[in-house]
């Protein structure tokens, strides 16, 4: 039986956050067993909470953004990713803003951060989830669809551009497999160039660089350095998967169709998950 877990010490990642431009720093805290991961506002008097469920969700345009209380926290789901794909099942996540740092637009700087903190074997069984029958989420483009499978979380995801003439992309990965620090962690975030002159004029991005994600232009993809992948695109959005259906708030098992995948869908995927836990 997998025990749940914890980070062993308290560890932090600094940079820039996305939106704000702000300098931004997340540390990991070890919490006790049935704790789930929880972001703490540290900058905010009563140092408000906010559990990572998507019950809690409350905007998923530009990331995913959860609320509770008098706590607000954006761009949740590379940190979520990267607890999801270690294991770590208990932490409180401390934020001295509204916003994680950006890092390089994809989850190695909070990897190294989970990495550094360690992680500690908890005295309970650890809470996985797969659901009885397929369970759904589509709209649009997007189709996302969770099969049961008691054993392992595996992903296979499909993208393409609409109007962009960038290739589809494919790829499968099992979460359990011991690699999601060399297959899915370098993947960096990708914006298109039409999105981000829209999301500068209302004064986002403030923060945005080449240095923290990729931005496709007229069928090319412009971007610090080169590709880490050739479907560098599709590795991200398994990435952003992984940290979305984290807000289950348990681990989860199946095998999900991710076809254009983003936040909304992922989310909803989520919700239905976490009400079929709740209900069980
Ligand atoms: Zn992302």
């Amino acid at each position: 039986m997998e025990m749940q877990q914890t980070v062993a010490k308290s560890a932090a990642a600094t940079g820039i956050a996305l939106h704000t431009g702000a300098r931004a720093t997340v540390r990991l805290q070890p919490a006790p067993v049935n704790t789930g991961i929880v972001f703490r506002r540290v900058d905010l008097p009563g140092k408000p909470e906010v559990r990572a469920l998507a019950s809690n969700v409350v905007d998923v345009q530009r990331g995913t953004t959860i609320a509770e209380g008098k706590g607000i926290v954006y761009t949740v789901e590379h940190i979520m990713s990267a607890l999801h794909a270690f294991k770590i099942d208990n932490c409180i996540v401390e934020m001295d803003g509204m916003e994680p740092p950006i890092a390089d637009g994809s989850s190695l700087a909070f990897v190294k951060m989970v990495k550094e903190a360690g992680c500690v074997v908890q005295d309970a069984p650890a809470v996985t989830f797969t659901p009885s029958a397929p369970v759904y989420a589509d709209g649009g483009r997007t189709s996302v669809v969770l099969l049961p499978d008691p054993e392992k979380l595996t992903i296979q995801c499909v993208t393409d551009f609409k109007n962009c003439p960038v290739n589809t992309q494919f790829y499968q990965y099992e979460l359990n497999s011991g690699t999601y620090e060399e297959e899915i962690a370098p993947g960096r975030t990708f914006v298109d160039y039409r999105d981000l002159r829209m999301l500068l004029s209302v004064g986002l991005c403030k923060g945005g660089s080449l240095d923290a994600a990729a931005i496709i232009h007229d069928g090319a993809i412009i971007c610090k350095d080169r590709l880490r992948f050739e479907n560098e695109i599709v590795r991200h959005k398994i990435l952003d998967a992984i940290g979305d259906l984290y807000l289950t708030g348990c681990r989860v098992t199946g095998k999900l169709i991710a076809v254009c995948p983003g936040h909304p869908k992922n989310v909803e995927l989520a919700g239905k998950l976490l009400a079929m836990r709740s209900n069980a």
